[in-house]
């Protein structure tokens, strides 16, 4: 059967233009310019990747970024001064700090003592809570994401049954809550499967959507899924490829191969939902300086 292959660069590029086209409305409105400023602690590669794709995409579609590097070995409070100085700093709507921190810092700390009105990445108890209560304000962004995804390319969750496989609160457990929600983009019967779950292949095999934030680089195969499945694939994995001149490559926590030949739809790695990520992040930054006026 042939698939639909998802090509969530292009979806993102169609988003950012919408956003670009917003900040400039907003510019001229109210003669603000979004801020978007990102905490990055320590120099761990794929961090810095992220972190500056992220600054990229901002500038490009006209917003302002404040990008703060802190050395590895910064203490819990003085990464929380920083975020509590962004916090008053009204030229900076939303706040981003990128995951994962160092070991000694309690990451919990730190998210919740961003403003939950600035929490572009909706990890603040506060969003997560108003999201579990049906009332979303900043829909974290990789969940976001996925949701266009499927809206975007006439896979309406609505009335599917809908797999997800991990439930971090950065992907699996938002995402899962909101599939579920009443309303446009919602409305799906969700599973939420987790490393306990038991006769995970036969769940897999029921469900219409699979959604796999696992972090097992080609985790489901084939044989776990039915024909006409929309396959969405969170997972970002480096694999060793001596053949390749980096040395590695990334794949997902979905094998493609297989996969695919049993699939309506499938995202790729890369490709799929990461470039999506980005743009929800920077629609999350768009509306955080739209509700600034109103404070
Ligand atoms: P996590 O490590 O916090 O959670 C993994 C989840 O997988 C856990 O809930 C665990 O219960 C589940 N799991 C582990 N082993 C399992 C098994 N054998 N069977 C069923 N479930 C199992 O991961 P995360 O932060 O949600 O990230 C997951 C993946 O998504 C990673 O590869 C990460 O790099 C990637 N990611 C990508 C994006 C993006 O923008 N594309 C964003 C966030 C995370």
């Amino acid at each position: 059967m042939p698939y639909q292959l998802i090509d969530g660069k292009n979806l993102s590029t169609q988003i950012l233009n919408e956003i670009a086209e917003n900040v400039g409305e907003l510019k001229k409105r109210s003669e603000i310019t979004p801020g978007l400023s990102v905490v990055l602690v320590g120099d761990d590669p794929a961090s810095d990747i992220y972190v500056r794709s992220k600054e990229r995409a901002a500038l490009k579609v006209g917003m302002v970024v404040k990008l703060i590097r802190m050395p590895w070995q910064s203490s819990e409070d003085k990464i929380i001064e920083i975020v509590q100085s962004l916090n008053n700093d009204i030229n900076y709507h939303g706040i981003l700090v990128q995951l994962p921190l160092p070991d000694h810092v309690d990451q919990n700390r730190v998210i919740t003592s961003i403003n939950p009105l600035k929490d572009v990445d909706g990890l603040h108890p506060f969003n997560a809570g108003l999201l579990a209560a049906g009332e979303p304000r900043f829909i974290p962004a990789t969940p976001g994401g996925i949701r266009e995804i499927l809206l975007r390319t006439n896979n309406d969750p609505s009335g599917k049954h809908v797999v997800v496989i991990g439930r971090s609160n950065i992907v699996g457990r938002p995402v899962s809550n909101l599939l579920s929600l009443k309303g446009k983009g919602g409305d799906a019967t969700v599973t939420i499967c987790h490393s306990r779950t038991k006769d995970l292949t036969d769940i897999c095999r029921a469900a219409d959507v699979i959604i796999a934030a696992i972090g097992i680089p080609n985790f489901v195969k084939g044989d776990m899924v039915s024909e006409g499945v929309v396959a969405i694939d969170v997972g970002i994995n480096r694999v060793n490829a001596p053949e390749k001149k980096r040395g590695y490559m990334l794949v997902g926590d979905i094998e493609f191969e297989s996969v695919s030949r049993k699939a309506a739809a499938i995202t790729p790695v890369p490709g799929g939902v990461g470039p999506m990520t980005i743009a929800m992040l920077l629609s999350n930054t768009l509306y955080a300086a739209d509700i600034s006026r109103h404070e």
